[in-house]
């Protein structure tokens, strides 16, 4: 169990000492469990949603992006359910600090944090809720939405005339979802707002079980795709008793956290339930050839995800690997190279070189446009190596006095630290083979 946390509070140092992610508002103290993604976070994040988006929508006939607002009417929310007590935690409150946690979370029967008696369960809902207008009166009252996928629902027809969509069929998007949870936890695993990666497949009702086991396979390739192994991943089906008020079915695609087995995605059968309800609620006519289409969900965080990705890449290597034997630990962030979110680092072997640093300067000019390159030039070039390595960028390029006379450069390779000497004009070829 230590060594767990040890790892956790390693990732965490190391996220914010790499700029990957800071605290929210951290001159201030911080602010009610949101998190920042620093320059290399949001390149990973960006890198994340754009491979969902590319398997998801571009590589596909079938699937329709969409990106709807946030903001949305209120009676959208009382259509799916959300205001009422569906989506509510039960909530524990202790009688003596008057905390609350949430009941399914907890370990006992008596306050975590001091001891005291617990109240019986309360439903608390986790809408967030704001005004819209100048006046912030009940009138006036929304909500920042719970999930992204009320937006799909509600622009289904536009999407399916727009398009000249036929059943079956998807829409997916990208976007931030906001949950007043009561125990946010975990640094970026369980937070108050996030990212989320939805799509939406409309099928008929006869078809559902069917595309449920295909998506839910998709989704697993997707991430074993992306380096994610067998082992740190393991389906889990909700029992019927604990389904949310919209699911038929669902299955929980777990990772196997720092902290222990988590859901890092889902994949729900939601029935008609959506459709059928934005019908009676709206007044418009939401079916398809006569029938509501049935809907399966999948869903997945862009933060959690990153932190799943991340603590799989993370690797600590007592006495350095061996290129120049180094005492201190060395991290590598060994992740698919698609995620990375530096893909190259420029380093002239040395800096006072004026000829060398020119060159090297050239070499940058040249990949910058089709990679997210660093140029570096500070510090021994086997420490440059390594912080590369630490930041998972897969190839260093180093200029040295042989390219000044052949054009060539070495490309260093992350994983195998091995080097190839490359024609400078063949590079970005080169890195994209790889
Ligand atoms: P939980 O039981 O953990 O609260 P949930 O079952 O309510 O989660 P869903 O509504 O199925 O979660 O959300 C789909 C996905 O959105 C989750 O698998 C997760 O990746 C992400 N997600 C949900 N809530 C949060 C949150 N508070 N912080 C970060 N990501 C979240």
């Amino acid at each position: 169990m230590k060594k767990e946390s040890d790892l956790m509070q390693k990732i965490v140092s190391f996220s914010k000492r790499r700029g990957f992610i800071f605290q929210s508002s951290e001159i201030y103290g911080g602010f009610g469990s949101c998190y920042d993604f620093g320059p290399l976070g949001v390149e990973m994040k960006n890198n994340i949603k754009r491979e969902w988006w590319n398997e998801m929508v571009r590589s596909r006939e079938d699937i329709f992006g969409l990106d709807s607002s946030i903001l949305m009417s209120p009676k959208v929310w009382e259509a799916s359910g959300h205001l009422t007590a569906g989506f509510a935690d039960e909530l524990v409150e202790c009688n003596k600090c008057k905390k609350r946690f949430r009941k399914d979370l907890l370990e006992e029967d008596r306050c975590p944090e001091c001891g005291g008696e617990l109240s019986e369960p309360r439903k608390f809902n986790l809408m967030m809720k704001t005004f819209v207008g100048p006046v912030e009166e009940d009138a006036s009252t929304t909500y920042l939405r719970a999930e992204t996928c009320q937006g799909i629902y509600v622009n289904f027809k536009n999407v399916l005339q727009t398009m000249r969509a036929k059943l079956p069929f998807g829409i997916a998007q990208i976007g931030k979802a906001f949950r007043n949870e009561i125990t946010p936890k975990d640094f970026i695993f369980r937070t108050r707002e996030f990212e989320q990666m939805e799509m939406q497949w409309f099928c008929d009702s006869k078809d559902a079980d069917k595309f449920f086991d295909y998506w839910l396979d998709q989704r697993l390739n997707w991430y074993y795709g992306l380096g994610i192994s067998k082992k740190n991943l393991k389906i889990y089906e909700v029992p019927k008793g604990e389904l949310a008020h919209y699911a038929r079915k669902a299955v929980d695609i777990l990772y196997n956290f720092p902290f222990g087995w988590k859901e890092v995605e889902g994949v729900h059968n939601r029935g008609d339930w959506d459709l059928s309800n934005h019908s009676k609620h709206s007044g418009e006519d939401l079916k398809y050839e006569g029938f509501y289409p049935y809907v399966i969900e999948t869903s997945v965080g862009a933060d959690r995800s990153l932190l799943a990705f991340i603590a799989e890449a993370y690797q600590e290597v007592e006495g350095g690997r061996g290129e120049k034997s180094v005492k201190e630990v060395e991290t590598v962030l060994r992740m698919d190279k698609r995620l990375s979110p530096v893909k190259i680092a420029v380093l002239p072997l040395v800096k006072n070189k004026e000829d060398l640093v020119k060159k090297a300067r050239q070499v940058f000019d040249l990949l910058k446009r089709d990679f997210n390159v660093q140029y570096d030039e500070s510090g021994a070039i086997g420490r440059r190596y390594r912080r590369q390595d630490e930041i998972g960028t897969p190839f260093c390029i180093t200029i040295d006095f042989d390219t000044l006379n052949d054009d060539t450069v070495t490309v260093r390779d992350r994983d195998t630290m091995k080097q190839e000497r490359v024609a400078v004009d063949s590079l970005t070829k080169y890195i994209n083979l790889i």
